[in-house]
């Protein structure tokens, strides 16, 4: 029964009760194949969640059509009488052919996601959305709290989430960003605190206090955007002592920053036990750089185009940071591993309107979905590993061209190699739904979870069902 695991291992009795309860779930409700190992009551190894920080649908095809020429999910809606025109579909990225595709309501505690109103009228996703803490939380905890909360609930008594649940069972755990790796979606995996902006005391939760493996991302004191020393270090998302002593090895991390190191932990058959992996950049891996494609005020020029800036050079990719995460988190344990990855500029390039960079960014995102699901097939197996990919929120309220109060939403066109044509209707985030990916065990029980059923992208959950199914098979504790 066990025949496809690598790894033998007592289920805590907690799972197990909870993953036989659901076995039972899945053969009566579904046709079971013999092995599968979900149906058989066997929850997964190994989960690993990307999220794409402000990913939308249309953040994902804006990349795919510059790309490939092609996109997944656009379509006409006309808010008069609710008609829905499809473009034809086309696959271009790995996570685009998962077994599992959903949708998932992102609203902040108190909040709703209202299917009629939203094709009904365009302007009801600009109200009632959440804030990456808030998002963070509930993916990582399967909690709905408050914007601006981290790892608390409304009543700012911490939750349990799926890095320190992942320590209870045995496993390592870790999180990887683009961005400062204090900002609020990795920190929303670890820390609990009632302001999303104390740096300082995040950092140093992160970093001392949980017994996480694997800590990278941006936020380098000793760096500018463009990857260059700086005179001053800036403290910004981690206090001076915390970074001192994390970066001295005081902290239980084996500290990386440089590129070739980030590297070798991909490679390595022996990587240290504990990583704190910080990027040389302030504050993103590319997306703050300098360019010709920027104005004097950060404003993208017309006429720019992706890649018109080089790129950072003494950084490593958000593919390469995940791909040494994998490996440390694979050799820290023998019971499994939980990862999460963000791709955390993409919201940064939505806020900004900035399409050049959004694209760059999602292509980013992309290749670390697919680094991911390489490393699932060559070190790994869908028997024991679930990937998930989602988002906390969409960011910029992207739309094709002519989309508005009187045009209802246009799909997003183009071919590729130039940028596609389309409307920003916000600067800030939506309420609108995002995309849900699963692969691997506990997928199908993601879809019994997925109960609402949208208009126009069909099937959806509310997203702290993600972290539940999660939980459903590894327990709470
Ligand atoms: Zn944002």
């Amino acid at each position: 029964m066990l025949a496809q695991h690598t790894r033998v291992r007592p289920a805590p009795a907690a799972a197990t009760a909870a993953a036989l309860a659901f076995g039972l779930v899945a053969a009566t409700a579904s046709p079971a194949s013999a092995d599968d190992p979900e149906a058989q009551g066997f929850g997964p190894d190994n989960v690993i969640v990307l999220i794409g920080d402000g990913m939308g649908y249309d953040q994902i095809d804006a990349a795919s059509l510059y790309r490939d020429g092609t996109s997944y999910n656009q379509f006409a809606v006309d808010p008069d009488t609710g008609e829905v025109d499809r473009e034809p579909s086309e696959a271009s990225n790995v996570y685009e052919e998962f077994d599992v595709q959903l949708s998932a309501a992102t609203y902040p505690e108190g909040g709703s996601y209202d299917p009629e109103a939203v094709w009904t009228d365009f302007d009801d996703v600009n109200n009632g959305y959440t804030d990456s803490a808030a998002a963070g939380t509930a993916l990582a905890s399967g909690v709905h709290t408050d914007n601006g909360l981290l790892g608390l609930d409304p009543d700012l008594l911490p939750v349990r989430n799926l890095t320190e649940r992942a320590q209870e069972t045995g496993r390592a755990s870790g999180v990887v960003a683009d961005v400062p790796f204090s900002h609020a979606t990795p920190a929303s995996f670890v820390a609990h605190n009632e302001d999303r902006n104390a740096y300082d005391e995040i950092a140093r939760e992160m970093l001392t206090e949980h017994e996480l493996d694997v800590v990278m991302g941006a936020g380098h004191p000793h760096y500018d955007e463009d990857g260059q020393p700086v005179d001053e270090p800036a403290f910004d998302y981690v206090d001076e002592a915390t970074y001192e002593s994390a970066s001295t090895g005081e902290t239980g991390f084996t500290f990386v920053e440089e590129t070739e190191d980030f590297a070798d932990l991909a490679e390595t058959a022996t990587p240290p036990e504990r990583v704190f992996g910080l990027a040389q950049a302030a504050a993103t891996l590319q997306y703050d750089r300098s360019g010709p494609d920027l104005d004097e005020d950060g404003e993208p020029i017309e006429g720019s185009e992706p890649y018109d800036a080089e790129f950072n050079e003494n950084v490593p990719s958000l593919a390469e940071m995940a791909s040494g995460a994998l490996n440390v988190l694979d050799n820290s344990s023998d019971e499994g591993m939980f990862l999460m990855v963000e791709g955390g500029a993409i919201d940064w390039a939505g806020h900004d309107n900035n399409i050049n960079r959004l694209i760059e960014e999602q292509i980013e995102f992309d290749d670390a979905v697919e680094e991911v699901v390489d490393w699932v097939e060559s070190e790994s197996s869908w028997q024991e590993t679930l990937v998930v990919v989602t988002a906390d929120h969409e960011t910029g309220y992207l739309a094709g061209p002519g989309a508005g109060e009187e045009g209802g939403w246009t799909p997003l066109t183009g071919e590729a190699g130039e940028l596609p044509e389309h409307s920003w209707h916000s600067e800030d985030h939506t309420n609108m739904l995002v995309p849900v990916y699963a692969q691997g065990p506990g997928a199908s029980r993601m879809q019994h979870h997925a109960q609402y059923e949208d208009p126009v992208q069909g099937a959806y959950l509310e997203h702290t069902d993600i972290a539940n199914t999660v939980f459903d098979f590894w327990g709470r504790g």
